[in-house]
């Protein structure tokens, strides 16, 4: 250890969603806890659809509240929409699902990690894990700082090498925008731990003025608004309507004739589709008569100028993807 060193018990390496959970677990329980990540403006950041839960998801945040974990609160805290799904079905398969005001979910997770004991959150990317013998004795940061713990939590979603795909184009990054995990990444390999990359993907980010929302029909949140922490006593900011619509032939078209476009489809990513956000293509072959697929728009998720339509996960290029979401007429409304 060099004169430099800062110890902790415990560091976890990423603000993602599961990081946050980690560190404060760790800090509530008195070890002194370091929570490093690349960007301390992106905590416990959504990269695709801004909402939580959902089918088998939503049971996963509810027994995180019921442990004691902190994302059933700040989703309450930040929720614009909710929904309970499969009420034709008997409670046990109730599931929850809100859309969230992605800046405000991050902004509020960012300020309980500020305020509690024990914890440090710290901006700098972790290069190398320092090891003694067969243990983990602590970290060593891209500048070179070095920190030493007891125990590393390695949470870095979808960070390690990662890579982005639009059409031909592949750019080195976490996420849209992101540095990319490079340095840790080869440090575990070289480790001898295995490490690949999963997949996922997600729809083009488009301007509310630009959309014509008459031609859809209005998705609003459930009458009763039941909260996901058991905590939660109310519910204070004003929830937001969706907008649901249906592809059309037309829209089928244009897929069908840029596929070979696509990162997916064209053979340019050797992955399979995502588990997480199911391709707009795959969406399309799954639909009961082969072309309707139904999407909804968060409209206010992001700003109030920058929708995004759920569903639509693609990785074809910019010029593709505005012929299918733009004015085209690749719509129509949903037969009530
Ligand atoms: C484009 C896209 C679309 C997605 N769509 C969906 C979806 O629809 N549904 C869904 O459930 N999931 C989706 N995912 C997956 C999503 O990433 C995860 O569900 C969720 O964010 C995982 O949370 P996490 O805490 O594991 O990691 P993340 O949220 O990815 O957080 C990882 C954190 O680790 C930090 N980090 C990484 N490397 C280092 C390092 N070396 N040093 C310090 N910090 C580091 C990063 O800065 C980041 O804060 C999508 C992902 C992407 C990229």
């Amino acid at each position: 250890m060099n004169s430099d060193t800062q110890a902790y018990d415990v560091i976890v390496i990423g603000a993602g969603h599961a990081g946050c959970e980690a560190a404060l677990a760790s800090a509530r329980m008195g070890c002194a806890t370091l929570l490093l990540t690349i960007d301390m403006d992106k905590i416990a950041s959504m990269p695709c659809s801004p909402s939580i839960g959902g089918m088998a998801k939503g049971q996963l945040v509810k027994e995180i509240d019921a442990l004691g974990g902190q994302m059933a609160k700040i989703t309450d805290s930040s929720a614009i929409q909710y929904k309970t799904l499969n009420t034709s079905k008997g409670p046990a398969v109730h599931s929850t699902r809100t859309q969230n005001d992605k800046g405000l979910y991050s902004r509020n997770m960012k300020a309980v990690i500020e305020q509690t004991r024990h914890l440090d959150l710290k901006q700098a990317m972790a290069h190398e894990l320092r090891i003694e013998g067969r243990t983990v004795t602590g970290i060593l940061d891209q500048t070179g700082f070095e920190y030493s713990a007891k125990a590393v939590v390695i949470a870095t979603g979808t960070f390690l090498q990662g890579t982005v795909h639009i059409g031909a184009t592949k750019i080195q990054a976490g996420r849209a925008g992101e540095f990319s995990s490079i340095g840790l990444a080869r440090n575990l390999a070289g480790l001898g731990f295995s490490v690949d990359r999963m997949k996922t993907g997600t729809p083009p980010r488009l301007h509310a003025d630009t959309i014509d929302f008459s031609q859809f029909a209005v998705h609003p949140s459930s009458d009763a608004l039941k909260p996901f922490s058991f905590s939660t006593k109310t519910i204070s900011n004003p929830m937001v309507p969706s907008y649901l619509g249906r592809t059309n032939a037309r829209t089928h078209e244009i897929i069908r004739n840029n596929l070979q476009h696509s990162a997916l489809y064209g053979g340019i990513s050797r992955a399979g589709p995502p588990a997480t956000a199911l391709p707009l293509r795959t969406r399309s072959s799954n639909s009961r008569n082969g072309k309707a697929t139904m999407s909804s728009w968060n409209t206010r998720a992001f700003t109030p100028k920058k929708s995004m339509p759920r569903a639509w996960a693609t990785a074809c290029p910019w010029r593709s993807s505005t012929r299918w979401s733009g004015p085209s007429g690749a719509w129509r409304r949903p037969r009530s």
